[in-house]
């Protein structure tokens, strides 16, 4: 199988794996537990708690460790916001946030709280302008991506962040797309907060963290005396320690993300050569170095998603499947792009273990299978 699908999730490093695997059958008492088995694992958990704070640029009180970024996220929102000084409830996000934070956005609107969106450009940046016209001295919080999981378009965190902080508000920042893909320090990045999910970094599932600016005020959503009372609940401890495995194993981001987008630029060079109609949205701004979304015409995902899976390649599409048939992408919409071009969007994600070999199978097999199909679509246009 070919994997082009790293921004859905990445496969664990092996390395991650046998770091977790003493922990699970060795290493599974309780972190809060006085005796000497309790202590191994709390002495294990601050370990793995140093690793995060070395690799992210954090210091060790600032990790609260979590179930993963929506976790994260929530507690974020809501954990900032319930903290924030009298007059200051209104929250701005962005319109492209991922489908689960605009769920979130959504259910503060239903409970009163006002709720702003920043829209983006054709081109998928963030309109500056609409920031800067939306972040008022009434706001509480700014919750911004740091990139965005179906574009990959990088957004601008220090200016939203000197906006938010010039206004009195504080910057919460989803990077859950950005760590890992782009050299990353919660120290200098501007934001209050940042959230994290291990599994977009060849780490497990259902971990992640966040980051909170020590100083910063935050409600505590669940309850309990874990993670200095912030977040309760017994720690996942194998998965935090494969959590900070996979971020010891990142190592150099910059040289990493150099590969990965040679190897994107050659599929999508490869793919307009052979299919003239296809079409790469966001090429020309600054963006992830493996993501990369694009049509084919006007051929429906669908379609193209059943001919790769024929070929043995996972790819994505930039639909959201509802109850009854697929909606167009809320980002594509956002960028003004008609319906029935977002509902042809595909997505390839490259990620560490992706290679030249794999995205040269695809460019010799996908075209044939896609040209004749294109061609007869050309025909039957009205
Ligand atoms: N934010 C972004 C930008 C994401 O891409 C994702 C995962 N697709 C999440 C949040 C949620 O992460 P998790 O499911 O690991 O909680």
């Amino acid at each position: 199988m070919i994997y082009l699908d790293h921004n859905a999730t990445t496969p664990p490093a092996p390395a991650v794996i046998a770091a977790m695997l003493p922990v699970l059958s060795g290493v599974w008492a309780n972190t809060s537990s006085q005796h000497g088995p309790g202590q191994d694992a709390k002495r294990a958990l601050g370990a793995a708690r140093a690793t995060v704070a070395r690799v992210l640029g954090c210091k060790t009180v600032e990790v609260i460790f979590t179930s993963g970024a929506t976790e994260a996220n929530h507690l974020a929102v809501r954990g900032l916001l319930a903290a924030a000084a009298p007059g200051r409830n209104r929250v701005v996000f962005t319109s492209v946030e991922h489908a689960g934070h605009l769920r979130l956005a959504r259910s503060l609107a239903e409970a009163g709280i006002p709720v702003d969106f920043i829209t983006v450009r054709a081109n998928g940046t963030l309109d500056m302008a609409a920031a800067a016209a939306l972040i008022k001295p009434d706001v509480a919080l700014v919750s911004l991506m740091a990139a965005n999981n179906e574009t990959g378009v990088l957004m601008p965190v220090a200016e939203v962040a000197a906006l938010a902080h010039a206004a009195g508000a504080v910057l919460h920042v989803d990077a859950t797309q950005f760590i890992g893909k782009q050299p990353f320090n919660f120290s200098t990045c501007g934001a209050d907060a940042v959230s994290l999910s291990a599994h977009k970094f060849q780490g497990p599932k259902g971990v992640g963290a966040l980051l909170l600016r020590q100083g910063v005020a935050l409600v505590p959503q669940t309850l309990g005396s874990q993670e200095r009372g912030r977040r309760g609940g017994t720690e996942n401890l194998a998965g935090i320690v494969g959590m900070a495995a996979a971020l010891d194993l990142l190592g150099d981001v910059a040289t990493q993300a150099i590969r990965l987008a040679t190897l994107r630029d050659v599929l999508e060079t490869g793919l307009k050569q052979a299919l003239p109609e296809t079409h790469v949205w966001c090429q020309t701004v600054p963006r992830l170095p493996g993501t990369s979304y694009l049509r084919f015409g006007q051929l429906s995902v669908d379609v193209v998603l059943q001919r790769l899976d024929r070929l043995g390649v996972a790819a994505s599409s930039g639909a959201a499947c509802s109850s009854g048939g697929s909606e167009p992408s809320h980002v594509l919409t956002a960028m003004g792009v008609p319906a029935e071009e977002a509902l042809a969007a595909v997505r390839f994600s490259l990620g560490a273990t992706s290679t030249l070999a794999d995205v040269n199978h695809l460019l010799q097999t996908l075209p044939p299978l896609l040209a004749p199909l294109l061609h007869e679509e050309l025909l039957t246009a009205p």
